[in-house]
């Protein structure tokens, strides 16, 4: 499930418990800390393509008010 936070930006959050902490460390497998569910793939990919959808909307509306900001999305890719 994908939540979105306050400042617009998409959350993933688990499919089971709705909390929004996950163990990323096995690379690929992303499984959350709350009650061990695996994150499916496709919600991962969901979860990119709001990420992206996102950035393109602050990229196009947003200007250069924010170069800070990004700048780190930039990095986070
Ligand atoms: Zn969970």
């Amino acid at each position: 499930m994908i939540f979105t936070n306050p400042s617009g930006a998409p959350e993933l959050a688990c499919d089971e418990c709705g909390c929004r902490w996950f163990d990323r460390l096995g690379g690929d497998r992303c499984t959350c800390y709350e009650c061990g569910a695996p994150v499916s793939g496709e919600a991962q990919a969901e979860f990119r393509r709001a990420v992206q959808a996102h950035a393109a909307k602050r990229g196009a509306g947003a200007g250069r008010a924010q170069p800070d900001a990004a700048a780190s999305d930039r990095g986070a890719g």
